[in-house]
Formats: C-alpha cells, structure tokens, sequence
C-alpha cells in the first residue's frame, strides 16, 4: 500500500463516523427496533419465516407500546412503521402490565394495524385516574379487534410457554396478573410492576430479553439488593428449566435500583444492555444500576441508552452527558440485528444529533 492511500484512512474512518447508522439487517435477519419513547418501553420486531412456497416472508412483533400523549403515540406509530408495512399483519402484541407508559400507544397501533394475537396482563389499572383512563381506552380497543387474546387475569400462561413465529422462539419467563402470594409482601408500585410479562426472543442461537418492568430489589433509592426479590427471584428460581441467559438484555424498569438486582445480572450474563430511558425525574439510568452490568464484565461501550446526552441530576449515569440537557425522545432509538449465522450487531439507528436538536 502506498503512503497516499495511508494518508486517506483518517478522512475515511471520518467520513464512517460521521454518517455512521445502525446495524443493517437483511431480509432473512432478525431486525428489532428498540423505540425512544422517553420513559416508558416500546419495541418492534421483525421476525423471519420462509411462506408456503418457499419465498421470504415475516412475521412481527411488538413489545410494549410507548406512552400515551397524542404526538407520542404517532411518533411510536410512525417508528413501528418504518419496520412494519402498514399493509402487513402484526401477529404478536404484548402488554406487559397496565401502566400507561407501557400500554399508552396501544389503542393507536390497533387502529393502524391488524393485530392476530395479545398478551396481556389484564389486571385493571386502579391507581392514578389518567392510568385508568388510558386503560379503559385500551381495553376497549382490545375488545373491539378480533385479536385472540391471552389475559392472565382469566387464564395461566406458565413460564416456559413458547411461541414459534418462523425461526423465532418467544419463550415467556415470567407474566401474571398480580404478584403470586409466594412472591410474599410488595409495596404498592411494586405490586404494580413486579407481574410484568417477561419474553426472550431466540433466532439463530442468539437471544434478547424484555423485561418490562420486572422488580428484583426493595428499595428504589438505597443500592443494597443482595437478595433478589420477585419477578427476578422468580426467573432465577426457575433458571434451570427457563433459561434466562440472553446476549441483550432491555434492563428492566428504565435503569431503576429496584431491578437488575446482581444475581439476575449475573443469571443474564447480557453481553449487550440497553436502558430504555427518558427525560423524566428518576434520574435514569441510576450510576448504581449501570455498575451492576458493569461489575458483572458488560463494556460501557456495550450498555446503550435511548436518552443519550440526558442529564436530569447527579445520580443519573453520566456517560455522554451534555450539561444542562433534557434528551428529546424519538431521536436514540436502538437496533439490534441477528443474522442468520448468529451474528449479532447492536447500534444506535442514528449518528447522535447536535445538541440543539437533542435537548430541550
Ligand atoms: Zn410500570
């Protein structure tokens, strides 16, 4: 090589950088799309399958639908369609528990598309009267499609439970109505979120976990979880039989201390963790949430947010922080890509935006 052509590398690792995206998924990849909803979880995936006569085709899922806001709900729309054809079909939907920044775009997706099949927890909302409101309108969109419907308030679906959507396996790790007697005293937000449904998506070897808003320690401001409580002391108890060990991990509760308690992280061994995290006044991702994956061997080049730049307060994770920042959402969503051989590539879908555009 010659010292001109040398010379031209910085320039062109520039030029990458600058217009870097994410991970591009193939026709027979499995592509998911982790959407910056702010505070709350959203995701897409597009599954592959091979149709009746042999061609290509997909199958989708969506997991958890985002917040509840007019513009909200149509910029998660607008995220979910850039995935999934309006003209197609999505055949799973689940809603991992009633709180309004989980269901909050769900009657806006089933307006948009057909949905063949939910999961739901179906335990009503009864808390705060904008949780009920949006649960109501939920409910009722629900009612009003012709989706075959699993509610855990009417029936069990035990953990182990698969489903098969082409070369995909959806395995549910843990999913109730209300928390299990066994699962002993839970304060109340706890016992709002700890029966979260939990699903493991597997395809070619590879595997990513949602968890919702699973619960595993006591406190939500005093970092001391050496005994997992609840749906992770539930997924650890049955780890012999339910595998728990995935490649990505979307950590749990939006970066809270009161999830990813160390034996879950270690149970998990994620390779890759994203913290699904807004803009909002809990201070998330928590430093002592992050330590955890980072103690258990996770690179900091590995552990991605949807609100890069935020800073909402001192206890935040500071990495990427810009002083001062409010991160916008809708602008970090996240992708994961598994090949068919099993090669996995995780990447923002976007090259990080000055912070005129980022910040409020
Ligand atoms: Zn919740």
């Amino acid at each position: 090589m010659s010292k001109g052509a040398w010379s031209l590398a910085p320039l062109g690792l520039f030029a990458l950088t600058a217009f870097a995206q994410g991970p591009v998924a193939g026709d027979g990849d499995l592509y998911i799309r982790v959407i910056d909803v702010g505070h709350g979880n959203a995701a897409v995936a597009r599954m592959p399958a091979t149709g009746e006569s042999g061609e290509r085709d997909h199958h989708y899922l969506v997991y958890d639908t985002g917040r509840w806001e007019d513009w909200e709900r149509q910029a998660t729309l607008e995220a979910i369609e850039q995935v999934v054809p309006r003209s197609d079909v999505i055949d799973f939907m689940v809603l991992s528990h009633a709180d309004m920044d989980h269901i909050g775009g769900a009657a806006a997706i089933l307006g948009a598309y057909q949905v063949d099949k939910i999961i739901r927890a179906g335990k009503k909302a009864t808390v705060f009267q904008s949780d009920v409101a949006i649960w109501e309108e939920t409910d009722r969109a629900i009612k009003a499609e012709s989706a075959k419907v699993l509610d855990l308030s009417e029936q069990d679906v035990p953990a182990g439970t698969r489903f098969q959507f082409g070369e995909t396996t959806l395995t549910l790790l843990s999913g109730f109505a209300v928390p299990p007697e066994e699962w002993g005293e839970l304060q109340p937000a706890h016992q709002r979120n700890a029966p979260t449904i939990v699903i493991r998506l597997e395809f070619a070897g590879r595997s990513v976990l949602f968890t919702g808003d699973s619960i595993g320690c006591r406190h939500y401001e005093i970092d001391d979880c050496d005994e997992p409580i609840a749906t992770e002391k539930y997924m650890l108890g049955n780890s012999d039989s339910v595998e728990i060990r995935s490649d990505v991990i979307v950590a749990p509760h939006n970066g809270s201390i009161s999830s990813s308690s160390p034996a879950f992280v270690a149970g998990v061994a994620p390779e890759w963790v994203i913290f699904q995290s807004g803009s909002a006044i809990y201070e998330l991702p928590r430093t002592a949430t992050v330590e955890r994956y980072i103690r258990a061997g996770v690179l900091p080049s590995r552990i991605l947010r949807t609100d890069r730049g935020d800073h909402e307060g001192p206890k935040e994770w500071p990495q990427g922080r810009i002083e001062g920042c409010a991160d916008v959402p809708f602008d970090d969503h996240i992708d994961i890509v598994i090949t068919a051989s099993g090669d996995l590539a995780v990447g923002y879908s976007q090259p990080n935006p000055p912070p005129e555009q980022s910040c409020n």
